[in-house]
């Protein structure tokens, strides 16, 4: 079980199913050359992908080309189903700072195939996830800095301003097809900025008032 914190609580969330958005932020939709939905575009990564600060991304043999992608994840506190927007933070337990590690040469083949992404995006390591800052702490999620290097060189460099589909009505949508339970962690999306590592790279995400996180890529 992977376990993580409310920082500044005694509370340990086990987390449960990751629910992810794609194409959240115009900019990187284009630069994907994909067009910018109505509505959000899910895809979920499974628990066993999560790995923790200091960890390292192991590149599967499969691929040649996996990307880092920076996302404010959000977590979840009690459970919730088809929970109206207006309602919806009062679910949300904390903030926290997720990459979303995505094998690109392999999501673009089953993209071309209309196959679904998992094996793209859910692999071991996929998924590396900080602790979580109290949601009371973090006065509007919407206007937070979302920043990635690679090596010390600035590739990401965006804001949560900039979503398309808000937090109150991302966790409205998604609740209303799956329950969300305390422990289910959502990815919202990454900022435009998107490219390669490979072995040997260390890449260090940070989120403004809501945390960092350095990974090794092997
Ligand atoms: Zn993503």
């Amino acid at each position: 079980m992977t376990t993580r914190t409310l920082i500044g609580t005694t509370q340990q969330f086990t987390i449960g199913k990751i629910v992810c958005l794609a194409r959240n932020y115009a900019e990187h939709a284009r630069e994907l050359g994909n067009e910018t939905p109505a509505a959000p575009v899910l895809f979920m990564k499974p628990a066993s992908s999560v790995i923790g600060d200091g960890d390292t991304v192991c590149i599967p043999s499969f691929s040649q080309e996996c990307h880092y992608e920076v996302e404010l994840a959000v977590l979840i506190g009690q459970q919730c189903r088809t929970v109206p927007a207006e309602r919806a933070l009062e679910y949300v337990a904390g903030y926290g700072v997720a990459i979303d590690m995505t094998l690109r040469d392999v999501q673009s083949q089953l993209k071309a195939k209309g196959l679904p992404w998992e094996i793209a995006k859910g692999f071991d390591t996929a998924c590396p996830l900080s602790d979580f800052v109290p949601a009371s702490q973090v006065a509007d999620p919407h206007a937070l800095n979302l920043k990635l290097a690679v090596n010390g060189g600035g590739r990401q460099d965006g804001s949560s301003s900039d979503m398309i589909h808000r937090i109150p009505q991302i966790v409205a949508h998604i609740s209303a097809i799956f329950t969300l339970e305390p422990g289910d962690v959502i990815l919202t999306g990454t900022p435009a900025g998107v490219g390669q590592v490979s072995a040997g790279d260390v890449m260090t995400a940070e989120i403004s008032t809501v945390g960092r996180l350095t990974i090794s890529v092997a």
